[in-house]
This record gives C-alpha cells, sequence and structure tokens, in this order.
C-alpha cells in the first residue's frame, strides 16, 4: 500500500497474493497494529511526535527517515482511513479532511490561480455552487456552470482552455445525472483535470476514476459515516495530484481531519458496503411505491425506469442510489404539512444516514442560493429530498403512507 510519506504498516503478515474484493479491502486495508498486537484499529489521540535524539528529528524533517511529525500532517489513524479508503476507491493516494467541504476547496483550490477557468455542472450542492460562483472569483477564477445532462452543453463549454472541471453525480437533491465517461473525454482534450464529487453514490455504487476522472472527492459525513456522528472528507487521485498539489496546499492551510473521527470512519467503513446495499433496495422499495401515489407529482430516482437518464445511471452506477427526490402535486404548505405528520422519518438536512430523513431543499439546505438558481436547478417550494435508511422498509411506507392521507 502507498502512502505519500513512505509510511509503512508494522507487524503485518504477508499481503495476499490475489486483488482483494471491496469489501475485503473495507475490513482490512490500511491496518497499521501497534506493537501490542490489538485487533481493532488503534486510535492516535496525539497532536505532536517526539524523537529519540535531535539526529533523528532532523533526519525525520529532511525526510531521510519515516517518522510521523505533526498530526496537522498526517497521524497513524487518520493514515489508516486513507489507506482504507485509497483501497476501497482504487486510488492511488488519499488525503483525508474535516469536512466535504474542505476537501471540496482543497481539491480546487490547490490547481488554479488567477486566471484560470472552472467549468462545473449547474445542479450542485450549495455550498459547491458558493465556492466556485463566489469564492473563487475572488481571487480571478472564472467560471461556467453547464446544464449537467446536456451533452451539447458540455462540448461548447469544454471547446475552451479549461483548468478543472467539477461534476456532482448524481446531484444533489434531484438526481441528475453527468456521464463521467464523456465528460472525462472532453475536459482532457482541453487539459482540464476533472473532480468528481461522488458523495452521493458514495464508493460504493461508482466508481469515477474507473470512468476516467482524475480525482474524486467526499463528504466522508454522509454514507461513509453514515450513522451521523463526524463531519470529515477525503480527496483521491494519482501519486502525482496528491504530492505536487494537494498536499502542499493542505499542510499548510490546515483542513486536517481529527484522529478520533478517522478512527470512527475507519470502523465506518467496514461496514459501508453493508448499509449502503440495504438503503439502496429500501430507496428502491419507496421511490416505485411513490410514483404510484396521486399525491406525488414526480420522483426522481436513478433507479426508476421513469428517470430521464436511467439507461446512463444504470451504466455508471451499480445500484439507484439511497436518495430520492420527490415533487410532490401541491403547495408548500401541504408539503410541511405531509413532513410535520411524519412519525419515523425524521426532518433534518443530512442525508446518507442510517434514520431516513427528509428535507425541504428550497427553504434549507439550497436556501441560500435563492429562488432563480434553485428554479434553474428545477428546485421548487413542492420538492422534497428524502434520504432512506435503514429502517425496515415496511416501517418507513407505512409512515409515508400515514402521512400522506
Ligand atoms: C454534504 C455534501 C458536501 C459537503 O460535505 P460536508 O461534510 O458537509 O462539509 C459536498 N457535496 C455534497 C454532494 C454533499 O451532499
Amino acid at each position: 500500500m502507498n502512502t505519500p510519506w513512505g509510511y509503512r504498516p508494522r507487524n503485518q503478515r504477508e499481503e495476499p497474493q490475489w486483488d482483494l474484493h471491496l469489501q475485503t479491502h473495507a475490513i482490512r486495508s490500511g491496518l497499521a497494529r501497534s506493537g501490542f498486537g490489538e485487533t481493532s484499529e488503534a486510535l492516535y489521540l496525539n497532536s505532536g511526535f517526539t524523537y529519540a535524539s535531535a539526529e533523528e528529528a532532523l533526519d525525520s524533517f529532511a525526510e531521510e527517515t519515516e517518522h510521523f511529525l505533526y498530526s496537522r500532517f498526517h497521524n497513524p489513524t487518520v493514515a489508516m482511513f486513507e489507506q482504507r479508503l485509497a483501497a476501497i476507491e482504487g486510488a492511488e493516494f488519499c488525503v483525508a479532511t474535516g469536512s466535504g467541504m474542505s476537501a471540496m476547496f482543497a481539491s480546487i483550490a490547490c490547481l488554479v490561480e488567477q486566471g484560470d477557468h472552472v467549468v462545473a455542472s449547474a445542479a450542485m450542492f450549495s455550498s459547491c455552487h458558493v465556492v466556485i460562483t463566489e469564492l473563487l472569483p475572488k481571487w480571478g477564477v472564472t467560471f461556467e456552470l453547464v446544464k449537467g445532462n446536456d451533452p451539447s452543453a458540455w462540448t461548447t463549454a469544454l471547446s475552451k482552455p479549461t483548468k478543472v472541471v467539477f461534476i456532482e453525480t448524481p446531484s444533489n437533491p434531484l438526481m441528475e445525472i453527468v456521464d463521467i465517461a464523456m465528460v472525462s473525454e472532453l475536459a482532457h482534450k482541453v487539459g482540464a483535470t476533472v473532480i468528481v464529487d461522488n458523495v452521493m453514490a458514495s464508493p460504493v455504487l461508482q466508481k469515477p476514476l474507473q470512468l476516467g476522472a482524475d480525482v474524486v472527492m467526499y463528504s466522508a459525513t454522509k454514507h461513509i459515516d453514515g450513522q451521523g456522528r463526524v463531519l470529515a472528507g477525503a480527496i483521491l487521485g494519482s501519486a502525482s495530484y496528491i504530492q505536487e498539489k494537494v498536499m502542499p496546499f493542505t499542510r499548510h492551510t490546515g483542513p486536517a481531519l481529527s484522529p478520533f473521527n478517522a478512527w470512527v470512519l475507519v470502523k465506518s467503513l467496514e461496514t459501508m458496503e453493508l448499509r449502503v446495499e440495504r438503503m439502496v433496495s429500501n430507496a428502491q422499495i419507496i421511490a416505485e411505491f411513490l410514483e404510484a401515489r396521486p399525491e406525488i407529482k414526480s420522483v426522481r430516482f436513478p433507479g426508476l425506469k421513469s428517470h430521464p437518464d436511467y439507461a446512463l445511471a444504470m451504466k455508471q452506477m451499480s445500484g439507484g442510489g439511497t436518495t430520492i427526490g420527490i415533487e410532490f402535486a401541491g403547495n408548500q404548505e401541504q408539503v410541511f404539512t405531509f413532513m410535520n405528520k411524519l412519525r419515523v422519518i425524521d426532518i433534518s438536512n443530512n442525508l446518507g444516514d442510517s434514520k431516513s430523513l427528509i428535507t425541504h431543499p428550497a427553504t434549507t439546505t439550497h436556501r441560500r442560493l435563492g429562488p432563480e438558481v434553485q428554479a434553474e436547478m428545477g428546485i421548487t417550494p413542492s420538492v422534497l429530498r428524502l434520504s432512506v435508511g435503514l429502517e425496515h422498509s415496511t416501517d418507513l411506507v407505512k409512515d409515508l403512507t400515514q402521512a400522506l392521507s
């Protein structure tokens, strides 16, 4: 297993001689046992490290010996999380960060300078939208937003020199699908680096690097933790991108992940595939149930044949996802009445959790964007986002049925 600074797990048996499955990586990869031989991953909750001598400190800082220096740069527990996630993703390297947004910002900021151009899919998580349309322009980085599922719009936008292409697929909240392979091919012709926000699909359902993208970023707050406990993020890509671009940026700007949160996440990865698979099958049942209800105008779920990009979704994802976009045949007041009647599903702005959560994007998560940008994304006061959790699907259907009636 590679790490950016040459750190190697200790006390390990020889690595197996065959390619491990994702689920085995999720349990085994990155495990660096201490001399005590503990079963579970150890929590190294420390900021600094000590040296046996002044000479060892000198050699460590000169990178002539392998030694952790400071937890802003790296930490043994954080490294276990980074290596495990990299193995699952099939990426050379991973850098973990304190939130999804710090990962998103660092993944782009480490590449761009004044005068550079960024192209992004228009339907985006609202804080990502703010970074690209408000913050980067302050430093002279221009941008263009493209309707994500319109190939001709991508062809036009990517006919100009572009430094970064940023895509979110499926998009939050209306599950718009961007063709990762098609956009990557166009982007590479103009020399752009393609970054995919893979949060909505999770590492289980979509592998952007295999489809031609260069970089994957996560909010590990979502399915990776998946139990509502910690904020975290991750950037995954090639050795050169991580070592030459990301690390020189993150080491000095400090979006480091707490070792405690990394320890929570290392254990979360062990159950991620099981959890996501169950969430997907629950979401499929609920999407089909909602689609048949007269109170619902339309259901946006990539696993439904009615989804406008169903074929593409099934080609680039291994499941329909865990989140459903719902358009009500009713106004905001009726939508709020429905939300308030729910007895199992919680009202919350989070997603990818073991608890099913319902959100009214127009007044919460996407509120800051204002009605015009919301309308461009298809978000109206009648739209809800349902993140389907791990409860029994029968109870979820019963809850929705009683709240709809
Ligand atoms: C939540 C989310 C983020 C931001 O992650 P945080 O961990 O909340 O900082 C970015 N992109 C998408 C698609 C998200 O859902």
